[in-house]
């Protein structure tokens, strides 16, 4: 058949409408294992690409015409553009080359867990839409706590409770929203411009837009300065300061979040002596650990969870380092009450006898949607096909290749470690040398970036801590292996070799 024929022999069948059959379940499977072969091949050939996407603004606009097709097009040939548009306009966060940000890592298991709750689509938004939706997110978060050996106290085997969120925000959204209508209770809404919110410059910058969602005043949002004396963690005595001045003024101190792993440096603050200084003032207490936290399965990495016991939840993201797929963010609460308090709707439509009799959780009130996907099936699936033990060797292998990539930084006297590595990211620069001024390293740090960033084998990103630029090198791509950091490492070298050249020039 000519391209002409057969494209007029699709659209008469389309035509009829009773032949449009979108879940046809053999035409799925057929699609369904080309996919699976195009995604296989994809993964094993990700290394031909660049890893940073080489395409100009508007690239894509100009390749795909103006409207939809009116008549279907074969699965090939979309494929097919897929391969040849979409894919040049790709940065590949599963490329073992890519260092940059936070790795996105990944897992056959997460991803056949995927698709099984693509297959079932339950909108779980109570127990009744699928009991095993919500009975299973129980268990999982369960599960997860014991990894992370938190106490009781978040778990719905003692009196807490965790749920699977899409991200950070939405976790600290509800938190304090929880905390929020609590003291509103207490003080009258009309207050809610005296209420405080503190973090430091590290915290993310989520944070700001969180708060202001939750209508805290952008006045009242305290920002806590962070030196490199220590390591730009939150310094307690100063929380305490901050939160004495506020108190005099007659505000009321409301929300802190602490973070566990920042995204800058994952720099560290201390959970347990903030808390101390939080809990006199009744402040609602967060720990956000969405990447660092995932480190702390391995119990010689727990301690950086210690005092955890005092707070008042605490943020997981495993899309980060846990092996799945966006999005999934874990949030365990002391008091799951109040987030229900405040965020529990009734509607007629939903309404079931076992809900209403208050014997099942409603996860439906733990967040800010009412829709919900079967996200725990993709937890569970990786916890029971790696086990605990592959979980943790994962772990500490990514941080055996950063520290391996922080010995090649110390063995160059044209770099330094610029902040103390904690977990799998190194933060180093060129440091001063041959007496150029500050503006002008910092200047070849940036054109180094962006030389070895050009080349589309590694991609790199930096930060801006205490008035100095560096270089963040994140180890923990799924398929980065040690021959992909020593190559990033000689690539790294070669630039600045070629640059520190042309210095002299
Ligand atoms: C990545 C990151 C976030 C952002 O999380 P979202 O899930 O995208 O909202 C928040 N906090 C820290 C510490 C992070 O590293």
């Amino acid at each position: 058949m000519g391209s002409l024929e057969s494209e007029f022999f699709t659209m008469s069948k389309s035509v009829d409408s009773k032949e449009f059959k979108p879940l046809d379940p053999e035409e799925f499977r057929e699609k369904a294992h080309k996919a699976v072969d195009f995604i296989a091949d994809y993964y094993k050939n990700i290394e031909n690409y660049p890893v940073l996407s080489q395409v100009q603004p508007g690239y894509l606009r100009n390749r795909l015409p103006k409207t939809p097709p009116n008549t279907p097009e074969s699965f090939d040939i979309i494929l097919r553009d897929v391969q040849n548009d979409i894919i040049p306009g790709m940065t590949h966060w599963l490329s073992p080359n890519f260092f940059a940000f936070f790795p996105a890592t990944v897992s056959s298991a997460a991803f056949v867990g995927e698709m099984l709750c693509n297959c079932f689509n339950a909108v779980g938004f109570n127990w009744l839409a699928s009991p095993a939706a919500t009975e299973l997110e129980m268990v999982v978060m369960d599960w997860l706590a014991t990894m992370l050996q938190l106490p009781k106290s978040f778990m719905f085997s003692g009196s807490g409770g965790g749920v699977l969120q899409s991200t950070t925000s939405e976790s600290i959204l509800c938190t304090l929203v929880a905390a929020r209508d609590r003291v509103l209770e207490e003080i009258g809404v009309q207050h809610i411009g005296k209420l405080v919110v503190y973090g430091s410059d590290q915290t993310h910058s989520t944070y700001m837009k969180v708060c202001k969602i939750a209508g805290i005043h952008p006045h009242n949002i305290r920002s806590l300065p962070t030196t490199v004396e220590d390591d730009f963690s939150l310094s307690p005595r100063l929380l305490r300061k901050v939160i004495e001045a506020d108190v005099a003024q007659g505000l009321v101190p409301l929300y802190l979040c602490a973070t566990m792993g920042t995204t800058s440096t994952t720099a560290i603050d201390p959970i347990k002596h903030l808390a101390n200084v939080a809990v006199d003032y009744r402040i609602w207490i967060h720990v956000d650990a969405a990447y660092g936290g995932s480190a702390c399965i391995c119990p010689e990495y727990r301690h950086f969870l210690e005092g955890v016991e005092l707070v008042d939840s605490l943020s997981l993201s495993p899309h980060k380092w846990l092996l799945t797929y966006l999005d999934c963010c874990c949030l365990w609460v002391k008091n799951p009450n109040l987030i229900v308090d405040s965020l529990s709707t009734n509607p007629e439509y939903l309404k079931n006898k076992i809900s209403e009799s208050d014997s099942v959780v409603s996860y439906k009130d733990w967040q800010v949607g009412t829709g919900r996907k079967f996200k725990s099936l993709r937890l569970w699936l990786i916890l029971r096909s790696y086990g605990v033990t592959n979980l943790q060797n994962h772990i500490r292998t990514d941080i055996q290749m950063a520290k391996m990539f922080e010995r090649f930084v110390r063995s160059d006297p044209r770099f330094e470690i610029t902040v103390p590595r904690r977990f799998s990211l190194v933060c180093f620069r060129l440091k001063q040398f041959n007496g150029f001024d500050s503006a002008y390293i910092e200047l070849l740090n940036k054109m180094l970036l962006e030389r070895v960033n050009s080349t589309g084998r590694v991609y790199m990103t930096h930060t801006v801590v205490g008035g100095v630029y560096l270089l963040r090198f994140a180890v923990g791509a799924t398929l980065t292996k040690d021959c992909h950091v020593v190559a990033a490492w000689e690539l790294i070298k070669e630039t600045t070799d070629a640059l520190v050249k042309e210095c002299y020039a």
